[in-house]
């Protein structure tokens, strides 16, 4: 821990006394709120909470077991079957968390010999499921597509699988996935996307596939959160009937873990149902994101490779970065300072919503263009 501290690693639990959203409230005092993933604000709109308080008196809180046992609900059922049809998928299965999802499906779809080809910037949860996994792992440089293709034709295998992010949780970037596609259908193998951040934010909200207008194929297994655009908690995986029936059968985290709360899903519903009339939020989140773009791109920021509502801006060293993150929670604007073993390169992680109004993003951009000073 000291020495955690000394190099500036130590990290903290930060408390809100709030809702999420712009407006939170940390140890008494308001904050403008850059560093929600409920980018479309629904974690606190009123169809959702009306419809988790309705099931909650329905079917009460905790669901006693997992799925297998009686755990799920008739609500569980019907979210997956709403699921399947938003992303156009024979099939789909609710999990506890994007996090269980990775770590349970990795391991349920490989086995020994086989090999997966992982992005280098991969989520944390996809590099877990991997180590859980007996299938080698092999990890290309962050979108290298000529690396990825070489490793793909020198390691052939029927079963073998590219992983990787739709959009980078860290760096905003969203990954060449027409390119990665193409890999996969030439070379016959599998592709796991991660699409956590491009549910309810690219292809009007469908995610990832629909924004490269990929057409859904038996080997694309698609998971997605319930606990970022959607503004709740869970996740599911998407795909073909024979590929959910095995993950079901064989994925230790759906299996050994108990069902999410019935009130839980019923919110997740409420969001989805929110999202496909969702057109206006979408279209101004992709708005403000345009004008926190471009007002950084003008103060002179390096915000790498962002092209979503996650905007880095790379701020030198470790220090430096807490200092520039102390001095805007000082002025009341909350924008995280995320350091390694998060990432290799300290940064301040930005994200827009949908409910940033234009005074928000102002405030932003001047207290940012005044550290520049
Ligand atoms: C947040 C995130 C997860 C984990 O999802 P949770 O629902 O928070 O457990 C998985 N993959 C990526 C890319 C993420 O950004």
């Amino acid at each position: 821990m000291d020495s955690l501290l000394k190099r500036n690693l130590l990290r903290q639990i930060v408390a809100r006394s709030s809702a999420q959203g712009v407006r939170v409230i940390i140890d008494g005092k308001r904050y403008t709120n850059f560093s929600s993933n409920d980018y479309l604000g629904l974690s606190h709109h009123p169809d959702v909470i009306a419809s988790v308080k309705a099931a909650l008196e329905t079917y009460g809180f905790g669901s006693g077991a997992s799925r297998l046992l009686a755990g799920g609900t008739d609500l569980h059922d019907a979210l997956e079957a709403e699921i399947a049809d938003f992303k156009g998928t024979e099939n789909a299965r609710v999990f506890n968390s994007g996090y269980t999802t990775n770590v349970g499906i990795i391991p349920a779809i490989t086995r020994e010999g086989d090999v997966i080809f992982s992005d280098e910037l991969n989520h944390a949860s996809i590099i877990d499921g991997c180590r859980l996994s007996r299938a080698k792992t092999i990890v290309y440089k962050h979108c290298d597509i000529s690396m990825l293709e070489e490793l793909v034709r020198n390691h052939r295998g029927r079963r073998n699988i590219i992983a990787t992010d739709s959009i980078f949780s860290m760096d905003g970037d969203i990954a060449p996935l027409e390119d990665i596609h193409q890999v996969c259908l030439k070379h016959e193998i599998f592709l796991y996307l991660d699409d956590a951040h491009g549910t309810g934010v690219l292809g009007n909200g469908k995610g990832a596939r629909d924004h490269f207008n990929l057409p859904s194929e038996p080997w694309v297994i698609q998971m997605g959160t319930f606990s970022k655009a959607l503004g709740s908690y869970g996740a599911f995986v998407a795909g073909s009937n024979e590929i959910i029936q095995w993950i079901s059968q064989t994925a230790r985290s759906l299996i050994f873990s108990t069902a999410l709360p019935p009130c839980v899903i019923a919110g997740s519903r409420a969001a989805l149902e929110l999202l496909r009339k969702g057109a206006p939020l979408i279209q101004r989140l992709w708005s403000n994101r345009q004008l926190l773009g471009d007002g950084l791109t003008r103060l002179g920021y390096d915000i790498k490779k962002s092209a979503s509502p996650i905007i880095p801006i790379m701020t030198g060293t470790i220090k430096d970065t807490l200092t520039h993150a102390a001095e805007l929670f000082s002025q009341g604007i909350y924008v995280p300072a995320i350091r390694p073993p998060t990432v290799n390169a300290p940064r301040l992680r930005l994200t827009v919503t949908a409910e940033h109004d234009s005074d928000d993003l102002a405030l932003l951009i001047s207290a940012l263009g005044s550290l520049r000073e």
